[in-house]
């Protein structure tokens, strides 16, 4: 019974896409740092969801929004578990789970300041996957190994927000 009003809880959509699997304490971080906070379409979010699988989860819904490539690696590299259904009609028209790269390119800073990714002439960043979860990745140029809590993502229309974002991870 309890699952049934949590299902009612959370609204359904028309069209639309629903991430749900959320690593739970997650979804506003990824709503900040794709930057689908600054959509004007509805959003439904579901913070600490009872789920079978994974106990408490969160889970976004966004009605009339589809996700880039770019967003889905941001959300891989957050909740590795989440899936992402597209909606159209009230139906599930395609359903995937985010995976995350080998090599997270372009993505993340390295806040090492010798590193060459921060040279004069920058170059990209690329960042090795050395465990998933807990997430565990290494610069390739300086070998800086970060956690979760310790990476700082680039999202580049929205520098501002970068330290908003580092407070919610
Ligand atoms: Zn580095």
């Amino acid at each position: 019974m309890k699952m049934m009003e949590e299902k009612l809880k959370i609204v359904k959509i028309f069209k639309g896409t629903v991430i749900d699997h959320i690593d739970a304490g997650y979804a506003l971080t990824i709503l900040n740092l794709t930057g689908l906070d600054e959509v004007k379409n509805l959003i439904t979010i579901g913070v600490n969801v009872s789920s079978h699988k994974y106990h408490t989860k969160d889970i976004i819904k966004i009605e009339n929004v589809f996700l880039n490539e770019t967003q889905m690696q941001q959300i891989s590299i957050l909740s590795p578990n989440a899936t992402i259904s597209l909606i159209e009609s009230n139906n599930v028209i395609e359903k995937k789970k985010v995976k995350l790269p080998n090599i997270i390119k372009k993505l993340i800073l390295c806040v090492n300041q010798t590193c060459i990714s921060n040279s004069e002439e920058p170059i990209s960043t690329e960042f090795m996957v050395l465990e998933e979860k807990p997430l565990k990745i290494q610069c390739i140029y300086c070998e800086r190994i970060y956690k979760l809590e310790e990476i700082v993502f680039t999202s580049k229309e929205k520098k501002e927000k970068i330290v908003k974002q580092r407070i919610l991870l």
